[in-house]
């Protein structure tokens, strides 16, 4: 009930102008975003690298409106790729297509998105994953993945597929047997039952199902394990010692400022640890997203508002 609530008010326009304004809000969201430039991520991208951990960068933004805005999104993600290759920080870059105008029009999303492509393979070909929006988004996305993974011949290019969804088992059984790169999450939107699963105990079971469907194919597909679930990790690591995955076909993944112990514990371990680590000045929707996947978060926000 509080996880939908929250996630109605990630997208309500009025919620977002109130918290926006507020000083201890944006301190809070701290804990989840690297700051608002690039300058703040790069830094923050470097001491994790030196710490082993790998990293990916998003600029966040969503649903924009304006098609002049996303010229801006487009000069930011280029400036990034640059200064990944020129720094060589140990950095994908993630993205969300209606932060590129997919509200606006499909072949403008698409244009921007080739600018960036292009980009990330004249500096050494960077990878880039294309996140997964709501529910509303998830053929598009797939669609335009797949068009520009071929028209790249570009294996760097990846996508998301969510464990809620009752879709997700014939997507992930498609991408298997077409090599994609793909990283794997139990999904962050507000979904019908009629498309989701409702109920947590099914979303975490079909993760860890989806996790060997991928993985145990006979194919040179990528997993990237996106979850802070211990029990998630657990069932993945069970999975690649059973089917004896080589390193080279997955890598485990979690967000910034969340379980970062556990984070170092797995790069320690040996494993590739990639972290998602947005910037920018659209931290609201993100930062609620965070807020509805664990209470406990709620609690500190509401502690801090009372101490402000
Ligand atoms: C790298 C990465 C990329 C992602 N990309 C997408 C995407 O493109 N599209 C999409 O829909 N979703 C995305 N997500 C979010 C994802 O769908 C989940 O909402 C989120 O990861 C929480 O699910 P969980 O697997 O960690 O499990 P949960 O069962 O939600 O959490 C398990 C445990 O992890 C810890 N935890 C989880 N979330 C938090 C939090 N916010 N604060 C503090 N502790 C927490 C808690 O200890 C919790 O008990 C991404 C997640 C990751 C890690």
């Amino acid at each position: 009930m509080l996880r939908r609530f929250l996630l109605y008010l990630s997208i309500a326009g009025w919620a977002r102008w109130i918290v926006s304004q507020l000083g201890v809000a944006r301190r809070v969201a701290r804990r989840f975003v690297a700051g608002e430039t690039l300058i703040d991520a790069l830094t923050v991208t470097e001491r994790l690298n030196q710490s082993g951990l790998l990293v990916t960068l998003d600029y966040l933004g969503e649903s924009v409106k304006s098609a002049a805005d996303t010229a801006e999104v487009v000069s930011t993600y280029q400036a990034m790729l640059q200064q990944i290759h020129a720094k060589k920080l140990q950095s994908s870059v993630s993205l969300k297509l209606t932060h590129l105008g997919l509200d606006i029009s499909q072949d403008l999303c698409v244009t921007n998105l080739r600018h960036i492509l292009t980009t990330a393979k004249e500096h050494g070909n960077i990878p880039v994953t294309i996140d997964m929006e709501s529910s509303d988004y998830t053929d598009r996305t797939l669609q335009i993945y797949r068009t520009l993974r071929d028209e790249y011949d570009f294996s760097n290019i990846g996508t998301v597929i969510q464990a809620y969804l009752y879709r997700s088992r014939e997507d992930m059984e498609q991408l298997s047997a077409e090599n994609a790169h793909i990283r794997l999450c139990k999904g962050a939107y507000l979904e019908p039952e009629s498309i989701a699963f409702p109920e947590k105990a099914d979303v975490d079971r079909n993760y860890a199902e989806l996790v060997e469907v991928y993985l145990a194919a006979p194919t040179q597909s990528y997993l990237c394990i996106a979850t802070h679930d211990e029990r998630m990790i657990q069932a993945a690591e069970q999975t690649i010692r059973q089917h004896q995955i080589v390193p080279s076909r997955y890598e485990f993944q979690m967000l910034y400022g969340i379980r970062g112990p556990k984070q170092l514990e797995l790069a320690q371990a040996g494993y590739k640890m990639r972290v998602y680590v947005p910037f920018g000045e659209a931290w609201y929707p993100y930062f609620m997203r965070r807020l509805a996947e664990r209470p406990a978060n709620l609690w500190f926000f509401a502690r801090s508002l009372f101490r402000a």
